[in-house]
């Protein structure tokens, strides 16, 4: 209950940020200099186009009241489809224009005899298109995630600079001192959370560096790194969860990758080792973690996510995890282990083929020590002696193992390769667990 008020909370915050420049408008504008209603109506999406940009960073800087009420995964898929809509309110703005006919579409494509605030808002528009359009094309442009981040963040900044430039410049509802007051807020405010996001976030983690112990391969292409705080106890965190991490010397400028814990969070006093699992999948995960030495300095940003089977109550728990996507779920598997929690849990542990299988003989242990575990494992590709199921996780599958009827009542945390998440978020439902159960984590969500 407690989280709905904070998400009701946050929602009704946003929605208020986002509205509030049309309510000062509508309260003090004259109406003596009324305009058209299309002009209204335009001025109106350039607001509401400018402010969604403009808070579009609240929703991925980690903010802990935000980020804790909704989790970063829905934040970041409502600031992309934010990011998208803003773009349909960007190009309502000028079309609402030159609907009025007060204004033609030539005076709103630069030329010499446009007014210097129209051209600098369709400059902002254009940066805009971009913004968008680099992150919702990024993969199939082939850029590097390192590069389209700083290509977003330096586009993001000019956007909204040239935004309340244009604003302040055009004058109808910013000649209103209170209008460019507020402009102006909205700037600062921008400018704020940016400076939190980029420079001090990162300074923040200077005092709590950590060090590399221990980094061991793993079936499936994988190695485990042990980190250990460093002057300082290190934090627990919530089995699910995850962080960002990275190497060097300082934490500004690392290159930072958001990872499950694949530790236990909850050994008493322990430590305040933590330990993640990566796969080899690129130039970071393949190239830096396998070569990362005993004594690496490390930084840790976390712990975030709210995948997590702490926050969900149920009868038991369905752990569905493929490829390295397990490693979120071994560390809930741990926490339950040392809670000596009775309830029923079954893991589905898919991978392509044995050697895929990350931590295969720590489930194979654990379910032997652990009599509430049903570990069931699946292989796209098995030798014929394999005694274990075949293909992809499924329905059969599913109702094959687990208890008729009350299965309905269990919490289900998947996570793995997309078709698998998208696989299962079409045969829960189908096979009656409800909505609410089913709680997903994408690694690829960035
Ligand atoms: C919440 C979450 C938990 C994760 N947990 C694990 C885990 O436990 N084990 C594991 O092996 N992988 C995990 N991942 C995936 C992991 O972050 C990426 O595989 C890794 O960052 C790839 O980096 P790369 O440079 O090697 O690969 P690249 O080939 O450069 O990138 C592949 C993709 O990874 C994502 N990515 C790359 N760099 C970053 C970054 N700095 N920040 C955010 N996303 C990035 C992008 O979507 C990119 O397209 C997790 C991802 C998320 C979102």
């Amino acid at each position: 209950m407690r989280l709905i008020l904070r998400g009701v909370f946050w929602f009704g915050l946003y929605l208020t940020i986002i509205l509030f420049p049309l309510v000062v408008g509508v309260v003090f504008f004259d109406p003596r200099q009324a305009a058209s209603p299309l002009i209204y109506l335009s001025a109106a999406a350039g607001y509401i186009a400018i402010a969604l940009m403009a808070t579009e960073l609240t929703l991925v800087a980690r903010l802990k009241g935000v980020a804790g009420a909704f989790g970063i995964d829905s934040l970041l898929q409502f600031h992309r489809e934010i990011g998208i809509a803003s773009i349909a309110f960007a190009v309502a703005h000028p079309l609402l224009l030159v609907a009025d006919r007060a204004y033609t579409a030539g005076l709103l494509v630069p030329s010499a005899t446009t007014p210097w605030p129209v051209t600098v808002g369709f400059a902002a528009f254009i940066v805009a298109a971009l913004v968008v359009g680099l992150s919702v094309y990024r993969r199939l442009l082939r850029m590097s995630y390192e590069l389209w981040h700083t290509t977003h963040g330096v586009l993001s900044i000019i956007l909204i600079g040239f935004g309340a430039v244009h604003i302040l410049g055009i004058g109808r509802f910013a000649a209103l001192p209170i209008m460019r007051t507020l402009v102006i807020i909205y700037l600062v405010f921008f400018v704020v959370i940016f400076l939190r996001y980029r420079l001090a976030r990162p300074l923040s983690l200077w005092s709590r560096p950590w060090e590399v112990v221990e980094n061991r391969p793993e079936h499936g292409q994988s190695h485990t790194l042990v980190l250990r705080p460093v002057g300082h106890e290190g934090f627990r965190f919530e089995p699910g969860q995850f962080a960002w991490i990275g190497f060097g010397p300082t934490p500004l400028n690392t290159d930072k990758h958001p990872i499950s814990f694949s530790s236990n969070g909850d050994i008493p006093n322990h430590d305040g080792a933590i330990a993640f699992t990566i796969k080899e999948l690129g130039d970071w995960s393949g190239g830096v973690v396998p070569a990362v030495k005993p004594g690496t300095r490390a930084w840790v940003d976390g712990p975030h996510g709210v995948f997590t089977m702490d926050r969900e109550e149920g009868a038991g728990y369905v752990l569905i995890g493929g490829g390295v996507g397990i490693t979120p779920l071994y560390s809930m598997l741990q926490a339950l282990e040392t809670r000596a929690d009775a309830r029923p849990v079954f893991l589905f542990h898919a991978a392509n083929d044995f050697d895929d299988l990350t931590f295969r003989e720590e489930l194979a242990a654990t379910a032997a020590r652990m009599p509430s575990l049903t570990l069931v494992t699946t292989l796209v590709r098995a030798e014929d002696d394999w005694d274990g199921e075949r293909g992809f996780v499924n329905a059969e599958i599913l109702s094959r193992h687990l208890p008729p009827t009350l299965y309905r009542h269990f919490q289900y945390f998947i996570c793995g390769p997309t078709p698998l998440m998208d696989a299962m978020e079409a045969v829960l439902p189908k096979i009656g667990v409800p909505a609410e159960r089913i709680h997903t984590e994408r690694f690829d969500m960035v």
